[in-house]
């Protein structure tokens, strides 16, 4: 393509160009343009400021064309997005936290609906989750076997568990945890607990009021036994058991 030789009318420097009507050289258009745009954008402020109609159309239009330059670049815009969380899951993580502190109402709306609308998938999660856990954990399962121990206990006897289950076993889970060990006949381990059973060497069933069915509860009154002796044993008074179990 044939280069024409101009002279810029603001700077007066010569230059090359393609294109025969341009004006000015490369560095002045921008500087032409922008204070072109500049007057352009005070004489549209300055109708704004007086003219009610004036500015509702063009607020109008400007909304329209944002809305349309939204919907064209909507997909690009959400995969460059995926792809920048991807590439700065450290950033996202600050950016979530921050977004949760200054939305905490809006959060726990969002948490709720999420909650509501997933539940029966959220709480299969859980109970996958727990039934992992109870595998993997001997001391999780025992505290849950105890916990569920003491309240089937109590309400069998018409109570009601007013205290947590460490307070009524008068020990923490821990210590429990040893002194079955203690008690453990050849074979027993963490291993097969479900094989052997905790069973209450005083019966809750002869508790007599609240109090003597806490005493019950407490875990020096607890042992591991065999599933089978532990079902033959039932309501039994200890010495009662140990006679029929000689019998037998
Ligand atoms: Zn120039």
């Amino acid at each position: 393509m044939k280069l024409h030789s101009k002279t810029c009318c603001k700077c007066k420097k010569s230059f090359q160009t393609k294109h025969l009507k341009t004006k000015y050289c490369k560095d002045c258009k921008v500087i032409v343009r922008k204070e072109a745009f500049r007057k352009s954008y005070l004489k549209k402020k300055d109708r704004m400021s007086i003219d009610n109609d004036y500015r509702e159309n063009y607020l109008n239009k400007q909304r329209e064309r944002s809305k349309k330059r939204y919907l064209k670049h909507k997909d690009k815009k959400k995969s460059y997005n995926k792809k920048w969380a991807k590439e700065n899951p450290e950033k996202v993580k600050e950016l979530k936290r921050n977004y949760r502190l200054n939305n905490l109402e809006k959060e726990r709306d969002r948490l709720r609906k999420y909650y509501n609308t997933n539940k029966k998938r959220i709480l299969e999660k859980r109970k996958q989750k727990k039934k992992e856990k109870r595998l993997s954990d001997p001391l999780f399962k025992l505290k849950e076997n105890l916990r569920s121990l003491c309240l089937k206990g109590i309400k069998s006897r018409g109570y009601k568990k007013k205290s947590k289950t460490q307070d009524i076993l008068g020990a923490d889970f821990e210590t429990v945890k040893k002194h079955l060990e203690s008690l453990f006949y050849d074979g027993m381990s963490w291993n097969n607990y479900g094989e052997w059973q905790i069973d209450h060497i005083i019966p809750i069933a002869s508790a007599t009021d609240e109090n003597h069915l806490i005493g019950i509860m407490n875990y020096k009154n607890i042992q591991p036994l065999w599933k089978k002796d532990n079902i033959s044993k039932g309501d039994m008074m200890p010495e009662h058991w140990v006679t029929s179990k000689q019998s037998s």
